[in-house]
């Protein structure tokens, strides 16, 4: 299971516009990049860094995409305990600049991303059993260490993922934290393609996670709050929606009636309602 909490929504930030005085594309040549960091709950400010050398086990990172997911707000809001300042940001794509010491299996120019758990560390209980999600010694990113909101990040190289050629950067970014904890909710359940699967929410996760039902070959109920957000829910690859403002998802009770007809046969309803709950 991701150890995210869910996202409320997601929308992409692309590569950090330069202020008034340096407006334009990274400099590569530059030793200075720009961030945006918090120093306080609620207080964003933009700086200028150092640019620094990865430490053993690291590699520098030059940020192409990072999207906002709604765990930033622990972040920004300190939720989490945080060292500030902090750089958020958890979805992150880039491509390798530099290499720390130790670093094998990444060169330099190679894109990848970089999610929410910031890397596993090979030699706890966990990582011995294979069970890297849950290592004793790994930081989140975006809270132990800087995240993507960022020209340049740090990342300990073992948290990497590779980015295939034909996924842009703003498109990949996305799926680090938001699409992995919807995929990883679909594969993991006992639902086989053809079964019943509802998706509760058509936000930052649930957008994904019709998708990905769609293309795993489930019969896909969308759940949403509005009949407005019907046609995304089909363009999406909903083959039905419900509108949980209007209509009790779970009685299939009509909302301004106080009672109504039974959307599914009791038992498809009961196993739509199970599989939108497991990870
Ligand atoms: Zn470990
Ligand atoms: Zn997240």
């Amino acid at each position: 299971m991701n150890a995210c909490m869910p996202s409320a929504s997601v929308a992409l930030v692309p590569r950090l516009k330069a202020d008034d005085e340096h407006r334009g594309e990274q400099d590569p040549m530059s030793d200075t990049y720009r961030a945006i960091q918090v120093t306080k709950p609620g207080e964003f400010t933009s700086v200028r860094k150092p640019l620094v050398s990865p430490a053993p086990g690291q590699v520098r990172i030059r940020v192409e995409a990072c999207g906002v997911c709604h765990s930033d707000s622990g972040t920004v809001e300190g939720t989490f305990p945080i060292d500030w300042p902090r750089f958020p940001g958890h979805e992150v794509v880039g491509r390798i600049d530099a290499l720390g010491a130790g670093v094998q299996g990444w060169s330099v120019g190679q894109r990848v991303g970089v999610g929410f758990l910031g890397g596993s560390c090979g030699y706890c209980d966990f990582c011995r059993n294979g069970d890297l999600v849950n290592c004793r010694n790994q930081g989140f990113t975006g809270i132990h260490s800087d995240g993507g909101y960022a020209e340049v990040m740090l990342a300990r190289s073992s948290g990497l993922v590779r980015i295939p050629d034909d996924l842009s950067s703003v498109d990949a970014a996305p799926l680090l934290c938001a699409g992995l904890t919807t995929f990883s909710a679909l594969r993991n359940a006992p639902a086989k393609a053809g079964d019943l699967v509802a998706v509760l929410g058509v936000g930052g996760l649930g957008h994904l996670g019709i998708q990905y039902a769609r293309r795993m070959g489930f019969e896909v109920v969308a759940i949403g709050r509005g009949a407005e957000t019907a046609e995304l829910a089909k363009k999406l690859g909903a083959h039905h929606y419900i509108d949980n403002a209007a209509v009790d998802c779970r009685t299939g009770a009509d909302r301004n009636l106080g009672s109504g007809p039974r959307l599914w046969k009791p038992q498809a309803r009961r196993r739509a309602h199970r599989n939108s709950c497991r990870r």
